[in-house]
């Protein structure tokens, strides 16, 4: 999504703005269209009264100054080359130039192209040539093939920075000639695609609906279903109002109608009808269809409506009346239920459904099963026989971690989708995976797993499958895993597939190629050549940065001045135990939009609500968990605990930090090791370690630690909604206890800041504590500033966290119950937080001696964050 909101052209109100100098709300502007959605943002000038250059010059260079709107690409959109270049020269990292095109010639596309090419910008082209705009689908590749093979044989540029635009005109104009317009731009696209490999293609979108001017309804209808065809055939990316598109599969259908007679030209008369259309439509706003005229369908219908709308109303008399009328209980799951569940898969696959509607879906799919069991354990005693899924999988989270959310949904939507799910549940042993993917005859295998040394376990997985002679293809998936270590640390040690699975929507595509006699060999050679290409970007990578020596990075600490910025004193010291906090307090502190990513809707909370693609879906599921949440209050469903500690503390031997049993320090009570960062840094930029925000011996200073848990009392709740078939209350449950763990970690954090601490006198909001805008961190180990797990035994004796949180420590150093935070404290306003990133064997090794450790120890703890090859 292209925001053309910061557009002169296409924005009266941007227009005003520049014009009267009002640069603050003009960035404002900006900023909604990169909440709204944009992936770029169009900026663009051009007006007779202004100045373009200054303009343009002084816009770009105050959005650089705007971390939330830089994080997008801008897209310098002028008619006047000089402006163009002012933008080029201002615009911070990569952008986009719009446009260059043929319109004068050869020799200024070819010099223009250079001059973008200098910037290492990526360029739109407009399908225009000297005789002028291509209008037809030949006149369009013509142009597109004779750029590209300009740009990428003759101005050396790389076919993915070159981007068409072959030129969305306005269609339903009442010209007979334009009436094509819309489907050569949809041809066009597609044959481009296939002409210019590499290439990408966009367009202005809002043209199109030009002559239906202030009729929303009308032009949204029609961008969604223009943009729905065009992307199937290829478009990548368009120029739209970002915020503001709808979804093609709530237009009402027929507006729908209408609105594609219109783009395929279908009719003569499509126009005058779409007019006739938009006329009522302008009256009397949206037609609403009858509430439950859906009871009056045939039964198949009405199990396929109860599946998309997860509506479990009426599904055991409507399950019963299918069975009835089949004969069979199976013939039912086999017939009208999958053929229903086929629907969610499609609507899901195609992005029309997002997550947790499909996963209540699951729960109507149960339901109706349920019903139907005792009748087919009826028959089966009687035939001997039960029906065949399409596959079966067996999935587990592996030994060392306890976090499941993702790998449930992964299970939830693959047995929506026919396949039988075996799934092994959490911390389970690479031996009991393989013995029960032998045991089951099961065609793939899946692992899961949310810490870093979860990564290390997988790569155990992969060997032992190897060992043990496997052929089966094993899926990777969960937040710390990634497509490069999948390619770069699992794959080598496997002979058979090892395909990485980013989210739970990837999962089904997977898993049905894998398994699908055509697609095969076809995604198995593209996973092969992939994961080819990765290892070979990481070797060249890897040699890349540089690195200095652990001596030399510890002589580049953060240079803090002790009298300038005293240690922190605080008010009290010891250990301080909250048993049964509670719930009540935590539930202003909850940060929301994580929970909304861990269901895969992206979008900051509480905007989300009315995003105008996932906003519905958001605002239902965010209504579920309310509920639930009251009740997990009210009903006490989940404990909460914490611990937090302020011991005497100060920084030894460079990197460690000391812990005192008393203010005089005599007694040494503990110790930790932090990690120092190891590339080589820009000038100025220090090399970090936490304990650097710890004075050294001689000065007195504290460090704090904690461990809370909002987790007791999850898994029994859990347990009750999966055996009544909820799976979707179940995840929310799970979602929700993760959820106030947090909660009560930012809890924690202001009462030690603020009571205990005692140095923080102002009231922060909820944002403001999101953002973290307080004095003082609280990193937690496995996060980057201290990616090594094995501190955690040290702060948990410290604290003596099990005994009062109830909180353990896994072989895999995950903490039991999952919904569980732990980490320290450090007050000093220096600090903050940071990565470690890749640390040489030096460091490894300096590390494992004062830990009393061997290197291949520390090296298999921290193999994520190693710059060498361990041998
Ligand atoms: N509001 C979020 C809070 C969790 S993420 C939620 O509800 O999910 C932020 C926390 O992660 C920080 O408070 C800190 O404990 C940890 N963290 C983030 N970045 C870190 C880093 N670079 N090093 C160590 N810990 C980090």
């Amino acid at each position: 999504m292209i925001g053309e909101r910061t557009n002169i052209t296409g924005s009266k109100r941007f227009e005003k703005l520049i014009k009267e100098n009002r640069y603050d709300e003009a960035l404002q502007v900006a900023r909604d269209q990169v909440e709204g959605g944009a992936n770029v943002i169009d900026v663009n000038m051009d007006e007779g009264l202004i100045d373009g250059v200054a303009a343009m010059r002084r816009f770009l260079n105050l959005i650089a100054s705007e971390p939330d709107i830089a994080r997008v690409p801008v897209m310098i959109d002028s008619s006047k080359f000089e402006v163009i270049e002012a933008g080029l020269e201002v615009a911070q990292g990569k952008s986009i130039v719009n446009s260059i095109s043929l319109k004068e010639g050869e020799a200024a596309f070819l010099e223009h192209a250079r001059i973008v090419r200098r910037f290492g910008a990526a360029v739109v082209v407009m399908c225009f040539d000297e005789s002028g705009q291509a209008v037809t689908v030949e006149h369009k590749v013509a142009i597109a093939e004779r750029s590209f093979r300009l740009l990428t044989e003759v101005a050396g540029f790389d076919p993915t920075d070159i981007i068409f635009d072959p030129n969305i005109l306005a269609i339903a104009t009442g010209i007979e000639e334009h009436a094509d317009y819309a489907i050569a731009f949809i041809e066009a696209t597609r044959e481009i695609k296939r002409r210019c490999p590499g290439a990408r293609i966009s367009g202005g979108v809002s043209n199109l609906s030009f002559s239906f001017r202030g009729n929303d309804t009308v032009r949204e209808a029609m961008h969604a279903a223009f943009l729905y065809h065009a992307i199937a055939a290829g478009m990548d990316m368009g120029i739209v109002n970002a915020g503001q598109l709808a979804v093609y599969d709530e237009i009402p259908a027929d507006l729908k109608e209408l609105v594609e007679d219109v783009l395929f030209n279908r009719r003569p008369d499509a126009t005058d009808r779409l007019v006739t259309f938009a006329e009522t439509v302008k009256k009397k706003g949206k037609s609403e269809k009858a509430e439950g005229a859906w009871r009056s369908l045939p039964v198949a219908e009405r199990l396929a409506h109860a599946l998309v709308v997860g509506d479990v109303t009426y599904i055991d008399e409507d399950t019963e009346e299918a069975r009835l009328a089949l004969g069979h209980p199976l013939s039912v799951i086999e017939g009208p239920l999958m053929a229903g569940m086929a629907v969610v898969g499609d609507l899901f696959g195609s992005g029309k459904m997002f997550l947790p509607q499909v996963v209540k879906s699951a729960r109507v799919m149960k339901q109706a099963v349920a019903h139907l069991v005792p009748f087919i354990e009826a028959e089966k005693a009687r035939s001997g026989e039960a029906g065949r899924p399409k596959g079966k999988i067996v999935i587990a989270t592996v030994k060392g971690d306890v976090h499941d959310i993702g790998k449930n949904i992964v299970g939830v939507i693959l047995a929506c989708n026919g396949w039988q799910v075996i799934d092994l549940g959490v911390m389970v042993p690479s031996a009991t995976i393989l013995k029960s993917a032998r045991e089951m005859q099961v065609d793939i295998i899946g692992v899961s797993g949310l810490i870093t040394p979860s990564l290390d376990e997988m790569v155990h997985v992969a060997k032992e499958m190897e060992r043990e002679g496997f052929e089966l293809p094993l899926l990777i998936g969960g937040a710390t895993t990634s497509r490069v270590h999948t390619a770069v640390k699992i794959a080598p040690h496997y002979h058979a597939p090892v395909v990485h699975v980013l989210d739970a929507s990837r999962s089904v595509p997977a898993v049905n190629n894998l398994l699908s006699d055509n697609e095969r060999d076809r995604f198995l050679a593209e996973v092969r050549e992939d994961q080819a290409k990765v290892r070979a970007q990481f070797e060249e990578h890897q040699g890349a940065k540089e690195y200095i020596s652990l001596a030399e990075a510890r002589a580049n600490k953060i240079p803090i001045d002790r009298k300038a910025e005293p240690p922190v004193t605080p008010k009290s010291t010891g250990v301080f135990t909250y048993r049964n906090f509670p719930l009540s307090e935590l539930l202003p502190y909850i940060d929301w939009t994580p929970f909304f990513q861990s269901w895969e809707l992206a979008g900051r909370f509480p905007k989300i609500l009315d995003d105008p693609k996932v906003g519905a879906q958001a605002t239902q599921l965010y209504n579920d968990a309310r509920a639930i949440l009251d009740r997990m209050v009210k009903e006490q469903w989940v404990h909460a605990h914490g611990v937090a500690a302020i011991w005497p503390a100060n920084t030894v031997d460079d990197d460690d930090i000391e812990v005192y049993g008393d203010l005089a320090r005599h007694k040494v009570i503990g110790r930790f090791h932090t990690m120092r960062q190891q590339r080589k840094k820009a000038a100025g930029q220090p090399n970090n370690a936490l304990a650097d925000f710890l004075a050294p011996k001689g000065i007195p200073d504290f460090v704090g630690g904690f461990a809370v848990t909002a987790g007791h009392g999850t898994d029994e709740k859990v347990k009750q909604f999966e055996a009544a078939g909820d799976d979707y209350s179940a995840i929310l449950v799970k979602a929700l206890s993760d959820r106030l763990a947090e909660a009560f970690a930012e809890k924690m954090h202001e009462i030690v800041r603020q009571e205990l601490w005692g140095f923080e006198k102002e009231r922060f909001s909820n944002e403001d504590l999101i953002k973290e805008k307080y004095q003082g961190i609280r990193p937690a180990p496995g996060y980057p500033a201290c990616p090594d797990h094995t501190e955690k035994p040290e702060l948990f004796r410290l604290l003596d966290a099990t005994r009062h949180t109830g909180i353990t420590l896994s072989e895999g150093l995950a903490m039991w119950p999952a919904a569980s935070v732990s980490g320290l404290y450090f007050a000093h306003p220096q600090g903050k937080y940071f990565g470690i990133g890749r640390v040489g064997k030096d460091q490894i090794e300096d590390l494992a001696r004062r830990k009393g450790q061997t290197t291949a120890w520390m090296e298999r703890w921290l193999g994520s964050n190693l710059n060498y090859d361990p041998a």
